[in-house]
């Protein structure tokens, strides 16, 4: 098992589960890393004691460095020290759990400095898929994936005797706080619907993007690079009490599923420390309490998203940097108040037609098409 690790996007909500894994596993933390939360961080570092503290926004971080200087913790920031943090000597494992696109570089710099990942921070494997597993592959490192859809495959994946007796990869989704509502009943929700997510309690850009349905479209795309799937062997099935987190089948039609409490503590700790299981602070799951299991097909023509997504993991090179972009901007432009809920997946869309596409050969071509994504948002907004 790994025995000691760093943390990005320590403060958030998985960054703060993950340290509950930690604490109970006994493991030695090497890096934490904020935005801009140094409460939080402050807390954490007293606690841990890591090597080194990142806090991203350089205001913030001379008043981090002041704050706890009476402790061994050295303090970085910006992109500079989430890098040095990502790849710094001592932890075995980097767990990303940044929110965004901001997550890649980090990401690929821990990977090239041959550390083994654990990966929330989706949006990297989406922007960036190709790039981060061919260096997966090169510097001969494990991803693990913490998405709870995505361990579940990969649990699945531990009774699979041969890929080529894969047939199909079925993501669950709760359907969020929006399932079986009409686009004319969905142009006037607030914030405050949107974040109201019936199952899991997460941050606020991964609740809006349940909400939008962006996130199931995020983690087909993500399935893809990870499993190695086209995206026409991966289906979508709304599951609304998210016990079963996703399932695989094989070519005799049998189906294997991983159930268990909507916690995101399991998969966090199954990523830590794979292939064992230890005990974990979550409840047991009783079938009998929660007696039924429903299941519906996803509704592609309102969440718009959903199937930008489908569209863009087809169309490949830049086009998914380019989707998870532009839903960058429209979410936060969302939380803001500057656009309503439905144009969340109408700009998502529109990018995803208008803005051109390139193949994917450097890290500057994924950062061109999230830019130039994020630019057309923008002005398609005004
Ligand atoms: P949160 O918003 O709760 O936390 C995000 C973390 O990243 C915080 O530590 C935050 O710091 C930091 N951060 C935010 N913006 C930046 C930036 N620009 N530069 C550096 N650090 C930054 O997000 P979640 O924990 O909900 O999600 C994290 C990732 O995990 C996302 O990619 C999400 O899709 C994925 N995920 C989350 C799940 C969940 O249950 N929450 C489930 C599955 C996947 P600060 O606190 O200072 O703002
Ligand atoms: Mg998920």
């Amino acid at each position: 098992m790994v025995n000691t690790i760093s943390i990005l996007g320590s403060t958030g909500s998985i960054g703060t589960q993950a340290l509950d894994v930690a604490r109970k596993l006994n493991l030695n933390i090497c890096a934490l890393t904020a935005h801009s939360n140094t409460d939080i961080l402050e807390q954490q570092v007293r606690e841990f004691k890591p090597s080194f503290a990142v806090v991203f926004c350089e205001d913030k971080a001379k008043d981090f460095r002041l704050k706890i200087a009476d402790t061994n913790t050295k303090v970085l920031s910006g992109m500079d020290g989430l890098i040095q943090a990502s790849t710094a000597d001592g932890a075995d494992m980097v767990l990303n759990s940044v929110v965004g696109m901001v997550g890649l570089l980090p990401t690929l710099s821990a990977i090239n400095a041959g550390k083994d990942i654990a990966l929330a921070n989706k949006e990297t494997l989406v922007a960036g898929g190709q790039l981060v597993m061919n260096a997966v592959e090169a510097n001969r490192v494990n991803m693990y994936p913490v998405d709870s859809e995505h361990s579940a495959i990969f649990q699945c994946m531990q009774g699979m005797n041969d890929k080529k007796e894969l047939k199909r990869l079925i993501l669950t989704a709760s359907g969020g706080p929006f399932f079986g509502k009409t686009a004319d009943e969905l142009k006037d929700v607030t914030l405050k619907d949107a974040l109201n997510h019936p199952n899991w309690s997460m941050g606020a850009k991964i609740t809006i993007d349940s909400a939008s349905m962006m996130n199931k479209g995020l983690e087909i795309i993500e399935a893809s690079w990870l499993f190695d799937m086209p995206q026409d062997r991966i289906d979508v099935v709304v599951h609304r009490e998210s016990i079963i987190h996703s399932m695989i089948e094989f070519t005799d039609n049998s189906v294997l599923a991983q159930l268990g409490q909507p916690d995101m503590r399991i998969p966090i700790q199954y990523a830590i420390t794979y292939p064992n299981r230890y005990e974990s602070p979550v409840k047991p799951l009783d079938l009998t309490e929660i007696s039924n299991l429903s299941f519906y097909k996803p509704d592609y023509k309102t969440f718009k998203c959903l199937s930008a997504c489908k569209k863009a993991i087809e169309m490949g090179g830049s086009a998914p940097a380019i989707v998870n972009g532009a839903n960058e901007v429209a979410n936060r432009m969302f939380r803001d108040g500057k656009i309503k809920f439905l144009e969340i997946g109408e700009l998502v869309t529109e990018a995803l037609h208008n803005v051109e596409k390139k193949e994917i050969k450097s890290v500057d071509d994924v950062l061109f098409a999230d830019k130039s994504a994020r630019q057309y948002v923008i002005d398609a907004v005004g």
